[in-house]
């Protein structure tokens, strides 16, 4: 990676925001089952539709080409791509690419955590939505929580320049959890941020109205026990961070439901299958297998067709708990 200023080269969208951060789902798989993501027997992506990891490596390269900066490799669970190592390495060196980071469930990571870190990446975020074995089952259906707090330990003894828990905080499944879940981040020594549910995938567990609650109510009940002050740290992505007094820890909160954020959209997303999301909310997209497959190095086709997709990103989501418009599942677009 390098921190080098090139030419600086501008992605906008019609709104005129920059899109500078991209998204790359490596695989819609999993080795979890959680509830609110996908249904107990979620239908995966057959095999040959899937990008090969050139394929995601050369759509990459073209967006930093043209001005992303920043890169987070999700999924389904990225960990369990064969080969993504490889992927890691190749991205790292990609000139102009300032940042390179990994969203994962964190059960591969007693294997992978050394060899991700010394590969170039630079910070990864672990989903940990409660630290209760039987209820962290509950959640992920096939999950063992012991398996998760082994891969919060080796990513920690891996050093990487921040390592981020994400929550996804459910009313009546863990929302008496909250103020645990810092206690824990504050132990040790990490950031943690809660995330609303959002209605992507018809799942049949809940009913996603009965079990949202804003981010604001979260923040009031760890005001009682935490003294939390607004701060200005930012990352690419959409959290707004609280400082904790006497700790390094950050609580960021990221609330799609409750509070807005489209305004400052810099995010485009890269489905396993090479469709190009302008929006987590819309469905608007764009197939780029279409055009690699095509002619697997006609860079200036795929820039071409890139450039104008930014034309279809829709000003705003509109997320309704009460109805799931988008049907496609969290685990297929890249979270
Ligand atoms: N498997 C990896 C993991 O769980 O961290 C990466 C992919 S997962 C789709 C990325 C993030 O999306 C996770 O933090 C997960 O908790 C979150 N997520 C999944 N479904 C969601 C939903 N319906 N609403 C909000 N967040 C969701
Ligand atoms: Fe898998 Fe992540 Fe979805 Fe859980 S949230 S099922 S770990 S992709």
């Amino acid at each position: 990676m390098s921190m080098d200023t090139p030419e600086k080269k501008i992605l906008k969208d019609t709104f005129g925001r920059e899109v500078s951060y991209l998204r790359l789902s490596v695989t819609d798989r999993c080795n979890l089952r959680c509830k609110y993501c996908m249904p107990e027997k979620m239908k995966f992506v057959p095999r040959e539709q899937v990008l090969t990891l050139e394929e995601i490596y050369i759509l990459a390269s073209v967006f930093v080409d043209l001005g992303v900066n920043s890169i987070r490799l999700t999924g389904g669970e990225p960990l369990i791509r064969k080969n993504i190592l490889w992927l890691v390495k190749a991205l790292s060196e990609l000139n102009y690419l300032k940042e390179l980071t990994l969203t994962t469930n964190g059960i591969k990571l007693p294997m992978l955590a050394g060899s991700l870190k010394t590969a170039g990446l630079s910070r990864i975020n672990i989903s940990l939505d409660s630290l209760r074995p039987q209820r962290f089952s509950e959640i992920t259906r096939v999950g063992e929580l012991e398996q998760v707090l082994k891969g919060i330990e080796a990513a920690i003894d891996a050093k990487f320049n921040k390592i981020r828990l994400n929550a996804v905080i459910q009313k009546g499944f863990n929302d008496d959890e909250v103020s645990d879940l810092v206690n824990f981040s504050i132990d040790k020594g990490l950031d943690i941020a809660f995330i609303e549910e959002m209605p992507l995938g018809d799942i049949s567990s809940h009913q996603r109205n009965s079990t949202q609650i804003t981010g604001f109510s979260l923040r009031e009940q760890l005001s009682e026990k935490f003294n939390l002050q607004l701060s200005d740290h930012r990352t690419a992505g959409p959290s707004k961070y609280y400082s904790i007094a006497n700790s390094e820890t950050k609580v960021g909160f990221i609330s799609p439901i409750s509070d807005n954020f489209c305004g400052s959209c810099n995010r485009v997303r890269l489905t396993s299958e090479g469709r190009l999301l302008l929006c987590l909310g819309n469905e608007n997209s764009i197939d780029l297998r279409a055009i690699i497959r095509q002619n697997f190095n006609n860079k200036s086709a795929l820039k071409k067709a890139i450039r104008e997709a930014l034309t279809l990103k829709p000003e705003r989501h509109y997320f309704d708990p009460n109805k799931t418009e988008i049907v496609r599942f969290m685990n297929m677009t890249g979270g």
